[in-house]
């Protein structure tokens, strides 16, 4: 999608390295991280949001929390010791479903 940094990054038109990389889904740092471990996975589909979510996804969605237990892993992060965020689709996010792994120091939210 035009304009979407996240379409641009998985086209690269803007240059990241790839923590994961997979026909359907990607995983990179995030620039400004709000945790020690701070990863964004983000299905290659513009899905805007959860709000843009259909039952054709069901598979794409497994793949996602995957790729989340195998960064887990290798980042010794399991026995809960971190968060699993999900944004996209509105004015406040960027517009392009991603789900953030908060990993070692991350803020309590839940
Ligand atoms: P939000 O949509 O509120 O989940 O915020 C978007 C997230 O993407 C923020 O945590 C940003 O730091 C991150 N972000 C934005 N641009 C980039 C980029 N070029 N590379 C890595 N992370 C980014
Ligand atoms: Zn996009």
């Amino acid at each position: 999608m035009d304009n979407c940094i996240f379409c641009k990054i998985i086209n690269k038109e803007i240059p990241k390295e790839f923590l994961y990389d997979s026909e359907n889904v990607v995983a990179f740092l995030d620039i400004n991280p709000s945790a020690d471990i701070h990863i964004l996975i983000v299905p290659k589909e513009h899905i805007g949001g959860i709000g843009d979510i259909e039952s054709k996804h069901g598979r794409l969605l497994t793949e996602v929390y995957e790729t989340v237990k195998k960064l887990v892993a290798l980042n010794n992060l399991q026995d809960n010791l971190y968060r699993v965020v999900v944004n996209g689709g509105s004015a406040q996010h960027v517009p392009h479903l991603h789900f953030h792994l908060l990993g070692g120091n991350w803020k309590k939210m839940v």
